[in-house]
């Protein structure tokens, strides 16, 4: 059985005030009564601001991205997970499609960052999707296989526990068109499969969430579906009681 994950990605958005505000807002909500593991991932300039806001709260803290380069060194505007463990950060989010595409970040570069995170002992969320062009034409399995292949190249089955896969549709991520429960559990299976011809006990246990305009009213049918075991949630995210209608849709 595994255990459903919910992440929200508060990207590029809030003021230290807001985002103290939402935190503090998310801390008093009564997880106990929860099956889901909760993570957020703020800005890096509010990250150690939302730890201590969260206190004791059982919501852990992801940063958005991270360096390629391990250890220490003179990488202007770059962060290492060692910078972001200290911060209070568990979690990184890696290869979403805004990074993708804002920096041209490779396959390659993508899968150097996931080995980095999880040698620095950071728990990843790794993010692969398809552009509607591709959707269209056919191509989708192709490409998050492909995506998904790059980085289980460099990676050794006993990291797998500490990563999550995120399928998100370029296509529905803050578009307000999400995959249909039907679309996004053919991509889950589709990409379980890519890891069981890898370790087919890996493929057991890896939780694959999905994001692209997750929302309170359609997150119970894609929770639902045999193959998606949570979510990356962005707009919901930034608010308090839509987020936490959403982790209660684990059930
Ligand atoms: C995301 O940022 O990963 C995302 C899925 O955004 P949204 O929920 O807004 O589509």
């Amino acid at each position: 059985m595994r255990t459903g994950l919910v992440a929200g990605n508060w990207k590029m958005h809030g003021t230290l005030t807001s985002v103290r505000a939402l935190a503090s807002e998310l801390a008093k909500l009564p997880l106990a009564e929860s099956n889901a593991e909760v993570v957020v991932a703020p800005g890096l300039a509010h990250l150690t601001a939302v730890v201590d806001a969260l206190g004791d709260a059982n919501i852990a803290v992801a940063a958005q991205d991270l360096s390629a380069f391990a250890g220490e060194g003179a990488h202007t505007g770059d962060v290492s997970g060692t910078q972001l463990l200290e911060a209070g950060c568990r979690w990184v989010i890696v290869g979403h499609s805004e990074r993708r595409e804002d920096h041209s970040e490779s396959d390659a570069l993508v899968a150097s960052k996931v080995r980095v995170a999880l040698d620095q002992g950071l728990s990843v969320i790794l993010c692969v999707g398809e552009s509607l062009e591709q959707r269209e034409s056919g191509d989708t399995d192709a490409v998050v296989a492909r995506q998904l292949t790059a980085v289980l190249d460099v990676l050794e089955p006993a990291d797998a526990s500490k990563l999550v896969l995120a399928y998100e549709p370029i296509w529905a991520i803050g578009t307000g068109l999400t995959a249909t429960p039907e679309q996004a559990q053919a991509v889950h299976a589709g990409l379980r499969s890519v890891v069981a011809q890898w370790s087919a006990q890996v493929a057991d246990e890896l939780r694959i969430v999905y994001g692209g305009s997750v929302k309170a009213d359609n997150a119970a049918t894609l929770f639902a579906q045999p193959d998606i075991d949570g979510g990356l949630v962005g707009g919901a995210s930034l608010d308090a009681g839509s987020f936490a209608d959403i982790i209660r849709a684990i059930g």
